[in-house]
């Protein structure tokens, strides 16, 4: 198998390396194939934490547009295209969380990921306020007519 060569942040140094070198090429810290398989493995975790939680984000904005269009919108298959993409981000957060949550890492993206988890968990609750709130105004409004 000619596996590709992954890169990780070398253990002393901490620039980005790969495992097909002998050694480090910043800090010249000889590469441990053991040690370089196991950074790799969590860098490819990190990687995929760090797209999944753009991922996140995206589909949060995209929630809100729904939602935003729900407003002006009488059709309703916007409102469920709404309700839709909120059970997808409820469910993205929980398994961004579940896999990705406690990962150890000191790779500067992380906490970038973790940003991003962040601002779509806030956007998932304040869409649930505005929509519990349209439901209350749309209810006191035909209640008047
Ligand atoms: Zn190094």
């Amino acid at each position: 198998m000619f596996a590709q060569p992954q890169t990780y942040p070398c253990p002393k140094c901490n620039e980005i390396i790969n495992d097909a070198m002998e050694k480090c090429p910043y800090c010249a810290a000889p590469v441990d194939r053991q040690v370089a398989a196991t950074a790799a493995e969590s860098q490819s975790e990190v990687n995929q934490a760090v797209s999944d939680a753009s991922y996140l984000k995206t589909a949060a904005f995209l929630m809100w547009v729904f939602l935003g269009l729900s407003f002006i919108s009488v059709i309703p298959v916007v409102g469920w295209a709404f309700i839709f993409t909120f059970v997808v981000v409820l469910v993205m957060i929980i398994r961004w969380q579940i896999k990705f949550g406690g990962v150890k890492t000191n790779d500067p993206d992380y906490p970038h990921a973790k940003r991003n988890r962040n601002l779509a968990l806030v956007l998932l609750l304040a869409a649930f306020v505005a929509f519990i709130v349209r439901q209350l105004l749309v209810e006191i409004i035909l209640s008047r007519i």
